[in-house]
């Protein structure tokens, strides 16, 4: 039940940035991954909205796990077509409990475009309204539009209290844009896979150590750094420990420091309960 680290002891406080437990991955064994997920060293979780119903969901099973889990509120790029003049005001109860601490998932993805640009924009707007209407940090998702999102970030930075770009994959001149306005950097396996990652190892180091947070985005991006592979080609929040050794590594710093400072820049930005930061009192080993 319990996995292996790729470190010799469980190393923590740990915070995982990006979870989305109601993918129907999570839907059989979610207290077992909870469980392992403490057991690997995991001392909280933030569960990503990306929708109205699963911003919902999230709050609700974030108030059963006052001390493991908080939730986000927001409507993803791909589902921004979705965007209705109820959203916001759904959005505002959601946000208006303190479980819930960012506004978010949110942003651009003129990857795929599953929403149009047009939309995800008007989405976006939105939810930096809300962001600067209650004061609450934005969890940013972007792809392949870091030059547009800049430019709205930079007319909106003073308005808002602060954000964290999740899973980064871009390139340093949008990195350095982001720094520049003070946010956050989330990062995921991504850096751990030698094919499509590789890019981000020389700009790792350039991240202040004051900016940075880890994440899994389970279940997606397993770790590719991770060995053996499980049988589900499943991520899940105990494989973030995999991630931190990979982070570690392109800073040269030891595991410990690093689960440290990107467990206390996520506390700072989402101003999470102090028991997030806590291993909770022993976990049942099954
Ligand atoms: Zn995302």
């Amino acid at each position: 039940m319990q996995v292996k680290l790729p470190f010799s002891e469980a190393v923590f406080p740990l915070v995982d940035i990006g979870v989305n437990f109601f993918d129907p991955a999570f839907a059989e064994d979610l207290d077992e991954v909870l469980l392992r997920a403490q057991l690997a060293g995991v001392t909280g979780m933030l569960l990503t909205g990306t929708d109205l119903a699963i911003s919902e969901s999230s709050l609700k099973l974030a108030k059963e796990h006052p001390n493991l889990l908080c939730s986000t509120a927001g409507i993803h790029p791909h589902q921004a077509s979705e965007w209705t003049k109820n959203s916001a005001d759904t959005l505002r109860g959601l946000l208006a409990e303190p479980a819930c601490v960012a506004v978010g998932e949110t942003g651009l993805d003129f990857n795929r475009n599953f929403s149009t640009p047009a939309q995800q924009q008007k989405a976006f707007e939105e939810q930096l309204g809300l962001a600067a209407e209650t004061g609450k940090p934005l969890f940013i998702h972007e792809r392949d539009a870091g030059v547009r999102m800049l430019e709205i970030l930079r007319t909106w930075r003073d308005s808002i209290s602060g954000a964290v770009v999740h899973c980064f994959t871009g390139e340093k001149s949008t990195l350095f844009g982001y720094l520049d306005l003070d946010l956050y950097i989330g990062i995921t396996g991504w850096v751990c896979d030698e094919r499509r990652g590789i890019h981000l190892w020389p700009l790792l180091p350039s991240i202040p150590q004051n900016r940075l947070m880890i994440e899994t985005d389970s279940p997606w991006l397993l770790p590719r750094n991770l060995k053996p592979r499980p049988k589900k080609y499943r991520n899940e929040p105990a494989y973030l420990p995999w991630v931190l050794q990979q982070v570690a590594d392109l800073y040269q710093l030891p595991v410990q420091r690093v689960a440290e400072f990107t467990s206390a820049n996520a506390q700072q930005l989402f101003n999470l309960p102090a028991a997030l930061l806590l291993p909770e009192s022993q976990p049942e080993q099954k």
